[in-house]
């Protein structure tokens, strides 16, 4: 097949996947507009190709998941992006949900505690979208290098709200963080002051485990 012909049933999948994403709620423009410009099948293993534009979890490595298009989407909505803000992604995994968030304009900011999936991630977007800096490091601890953020997001399941993400939010900013250990609530947080915040809740979503410290290879 001819690199055209490629491209355009490529198109075709994208198409089908933002139509998808819209008639699961996403109405934020800005988000479906970023799926029309990444690949997500850069983001995992040649195998998984056929599925890649479907909304499903699919495994990347060592136990972890690629969310699923409309989880990225959502979290993404709910974090109201607006360009040239600085983000915080906590689980960088393959780098997809960065690379949407990099997509809407931000600038942004990705660690991951795994150091595996932290290289993997890493050569990806350097070749996709270069402006991200990746981070190796235990995201409870959160990127005090360039703090503070005005949006935080987390992407593995968080046993509760880390005090070191709260910290590093400007106030004003928001953090979308998926909290409990079974499963979790999304939950949507407002830092309103320098030692206040407030909560709303977003449903019940299924996550792997935030776990503590760095880690090397697993295999
Ligand atoms: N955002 C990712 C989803 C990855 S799954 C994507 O778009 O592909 C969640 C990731 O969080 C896993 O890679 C896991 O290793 C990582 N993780 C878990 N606990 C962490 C911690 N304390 N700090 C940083 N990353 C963590």
């Amino acid at each position: 097949m001819n690199g055209n012909n490629t491209n355009f049933l490529l198109l075709g999948q994208k198409m089908r996947m933002i139509e998808m994403l819209r008639q699961k709620g996403i109405t934020d423009e800005n988000v479906l507009a970023a799926f029309g410009k990444v690949d997500r099948h850069r983001f995992m293993e040649s195998v998984l190709w056929p599925s890649a534009y479907e909304d499903t979890a699919l495994t990347i490595a060592n136990e972890q998941t690629i969310s699923k298009p409309s989880t990225v989407a959502y979290q993404s909505q709910l974090l109201e992006v607006k360009k040239g803000l600085k983000v915080l992604e906590i689980g960088t995994g393959s780098g997809f949900q960065s690379a949407i968030l990099d997509a809407m304009g931000a600038r942004v900011f990705t660690v991951e505690r795994q150091i595996d999936l932290f290289r993997k991630a890493t050569r990806t977007l350097n070749a996709l979208a270069p402006k991200i800096i990746t981070y190796y490091g235990d995201g409870f601890k959160g990127f005090p290098r360039y703090a503070p953020y005005d949006r935080i997001i987390v992407t593995c399941g968080a046993p509760d709200i880390p005090e070191k993400l709260l910290e590093q939010l400007v106030v004003g900013g928001i953090m979308v963080i998926p909290v409990g250990v079974e499963s979790q609530k999304m939950k949507k947080i407002t830092k309103t002051g320098e030692s206040e915040y407030t909560e709303d809740d977003y449903g019940d979503f299924l996550f792997v485990p935030m776990l503590h410290e760095r880690v090397k290879m697993k295999f």
